[in-house]
């Protein structure tokens, strides 16, 4: 016999049980607005025009397959740093900012979660606000880490617990680690204003706390990717010393591409060289080397000031599009007849709208209107097209009113 009869089994995912009820689904006008990936206006999968240039380059330049080094291909990570700190940053400047290449974004956050429970000076605990992405937990847990939570949504308001977030960092011990989501906040698409950014940015400091920035979306929320990182440039201008995960799936689509960054501001070069040593002898046991072609895609796109441009463009079309069938749902809802207030789903930014439907309205969206999506309200509004917004509309308003 094997040596696994003890192993039990697992609960699914919840949003791949969500893709398979839609596989199973026979309604030629179901959709599927569970997973966290863009479409296009037809609703398909979409490879960016720059993403399809650059890779043409990388095969044209017949390079070789030898191992990246530890910390990745080196300009990729350069080039990454730029496009989060931006060109103004005096720690990118003074070689203060220490990077390696990640497995994506959820790649970056376990080695961040790993770098933090080794060499972190206070309480290896990390705050993720109520609700986060579902993987937070997971991913900080198992790099050792333990895992409180900060007020965040307000469900009555269905927008921002403003007032419940500062009052909760407020009261944190001092120097707690605070993780925060740098735009398009996932799952509630709620983000604070800029105004509410400075003022989360004071009780941080008041507190002596060390924030920790995910940025999955930058340029995705807006279509701006300057504006997308103004947290995390702010944070730093008010003397902050963070650290961040990038990732490059949804803002160039290379989802399975594997592509983004951890990087940590310190106060001197000196100081970064040493720690860049320590990500690298954690990273070694981890996975040894990053993967390069899809860092190399990465690469092309943000050295190339052509097809940067048109990059910044597309990702533009993306934000666009998005804001746009944001605009489409709460119009026709209201064309309907609905006596609610929808301007939430406008209000809020990024990949993912909170409608506020309960998980008895989420399970009849599916089962009598063919519309999935997880049972906390969350839609991808990725999903939504010109086609299918009005029948979604309906859908919503049978089961809600
Ligand atoms: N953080 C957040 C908030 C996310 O929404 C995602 C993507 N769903 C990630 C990190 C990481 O995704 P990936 O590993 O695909 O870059």
């Amino acid at each position: 016999a094997s040596a696994w009869s003890q192993v039990q089994q697992g609960p699914p995912d919840a949003i791949l049980g969500i893709t398979e009820a839609f596989k199973k689904d026979s309604n030629p006008k179901k959709i599927n607005l569970g997973v966290g990936a863009y479409r296009d206006d037809k609703g398909k999968p979409y490879v960016l025009p720059s993403v399809k240039e650059a890779e043409q380059k990388v095969v044209k330049a017949n390079l070789d397959k030898e191992y990246a080094g530890i910390t990745g291909v080196p300009e990729f990570a350069k080039a990454a740093a730029l496009l989060a700190y931006g060109p103004d940053s005096a720690a990118l400047q003074e070689g203060r900012i220490a990077i390696t290449q990640s497995i994506s974004g959820t790649g970056a956050l376990r080695i961040g979660g790993a770098f933090l429970q080794r060499h972190y000076p206070g309480a290896k605990t990390i705050y993720i606000p109520t609700p986060s992405w579902a993987n937070h937990k997971a991913v900080f847990s198992d790099s050792g880490l333990e895992i409180k939570q900060y007020r965040y949504y307000n469900k009555d308001t269905i927008g921002l617990d403003f007032d419940g977030m500062v009052a909760d960092i407020k009261a944190m011990p001092k120097g707690s680690i605070i993780l925060l989501h740098a735009c398009a906040h996932n799952p509630t698409g709620v983000d604070p204003t800029e105004e509410q950014w400075r003022a989360i940015s004071d009780a941080a400091k008041q507190g002596d706390h060390f924030p920790f920035f995910d940025m999955a979306y930058q340029g995705f929320a807006s279509g701006d990717t300057n504006k997308d990182a103004f947290a995390l440039r702010y944070f730093i201008e008010q003397g902050h010393y963070p650290c961040l995960a990038q990732s490059f799936a949804k803002n160039m689509g290379l989802y399975g591409e594997r592509v983004g960054a951890f990087s940590i501001v310190t106060s001197s070069p000196e100081e970064k060289a040493r720690v860049d040593s320590q990500i690298k002898i954690l990273v070694r046991p981890l996975y040894s080397n990053p993967p390069v072609h899809g860092a190399r895609i990465a690469s092309t796109i943000l050295n190339d000031s052509a097809l940067n441009k048109q990059w910044l463009g597309e990702v533009k079309g993306m934000a666009d599009r998005i804001i746009k069938m944001r605009a489409l749902l709460k119009e026709n809802l209201e064309k309907l007849g609905s006596k609610h207030n929808w301007d939430h789903i406008t209000s809020q930014i990024g990949m993912f709208a909170y409608t506020g439907l309960t998980p008895e309205q989420m399970t009849k969206l599916a089962e009598e209107h063919s519309v999935y999506a997880t049972k906390d309200g969350r839609i991808s509004v990725a999903g939504i097209t010109s086609e299918n917004v009005g029948r979604l509309a309906e859908a919503i308003y049978k089961v809600k009113g």
